[in-house]
């Protein structure tokens, strides 16, 4: 009986050996020859998509983020860079779960549609040995997160414990745990992280749940959360927190708390733009206008 303790082993090893069990057979290769053209169609011709609540957006710490999107505010246009990060990660996700398949492992109940509290909806990655499992391609820094769960659930920037959480406990299937499969992208190192101790309990999804609703039917933006509080630097200078640094709505969010009412400043290291909510000590890198 595979176990899905042995995954991460069992698929290096495929890879060094190439011993497929008989079970994986050619329609499974083209269901993932198929999944991957989807992919790729979506990333060149992306789909209008309503906002809306879903398993993947509920837990992000940001209410006042979903409330921008679901009244009408227009995000920051994002970098190609992001989308082709998008595009590639969810053709290394698709592919961790084929080769799970591949190395002897039970997999199914894949893109399962799954219906959580308020008629929210997601949809799994798949069971893998009687486990809900979410795939993560992961950079090397992210990859490390993974180790401490308990420190990952204080600072899950991404809702990926809540969204795993309403998974759990609304699939109508009975299964053992739920845990993510982590894949360094630099690396090629994968992991399986059990996630079943950390993830919130029924009743905390639900009540989740209900305050996104609650917060983004108010008529002004509701309060930010403590994660959104600047960085103070030794110089007085303030940046965004990193949940604000990620979010299409940071311009309009800070537009009038920033810099004395002007709104952020931005401006260009050689690692990338930095977003200033307090400018004490003006940067020796050119500024943003
Ligand atoms: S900029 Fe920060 S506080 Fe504002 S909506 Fe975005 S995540 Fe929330």
């Amino acid at each position: 009986m595979p176990n899905i303790q042995d995954l991460p082993n069992d698929i290096y090893e495929l890879l060094e050996v190439g011993a497929v069990p008989s079970s994986f057979t050619a329609d499974i290769v083209d269901r993932y020859g198929n999944q991957v053209s989807d992919h790729f169609v979506k990333a060149i011709y992306p789909e209008k998509r309503e906002p809306s609540i879903r398993a993947s957006n509920y837990g992000r710490p940001c209410t006042r983020q979903m409330w921008y999107e679901m009244n009408g505010h227009t995000p920051q246009q994002m970098d190609g860079s992001v989308y082709m990060k998008f595009a590639y990660g969810n053709v290394v996700e698709e592919m961790v779960m084929h080769l799970a398949q591949a190395a002897g492992h039970n997999v199914s109940e894949e893109q399962k549609e799954i219906i959580g509290p308020f008629g929210v909806k997601g949809h799994i990655d798949g069971v893998v040995d009687n486990y809900l499992i979410d795939v993560k391609s992961a950079s090397g820094y992210g990859f490390d997160k993974f180790n401490d769960m308990e420190a990952f659930a204080e600072n899950d920037s991404f809702g990926y414990l809540w969204q795993l959480g309403l998974y759990y406990h609304f699939i109508d299937i009975t299964v053992e745990g739920c845990g993510f499969l982590v894949l360094d992208k630099q690396t090629g190192h994968l992991k399986f992280v059990d996630a079943t101790a950390h993830i919130p309990t029924k009743p905390e999804v639900i009540a989740r749940m209900s305050r996104v609703i609650d917060d983004i039917g108010l008529s002004t933006e509701p309060t930010r959360p403590v994660e959104a509080t600047p960085k103070v630097a030794k110089n007085g200078n303030c940046t965004l927190a990193t949940i604000c640094r990620y979010c299409p709505y940071k311009m309009q969010c800070w537009q009038h708390d920033a810099n004395d009412g002007d709104g952020l400043r931005v401006f260009m290291y050689s690692t990338g733009p930095t977003y200033f909510t307090d400018v004490k000590s003006t940067p020796r890198v050119p500024e943003i206008e």
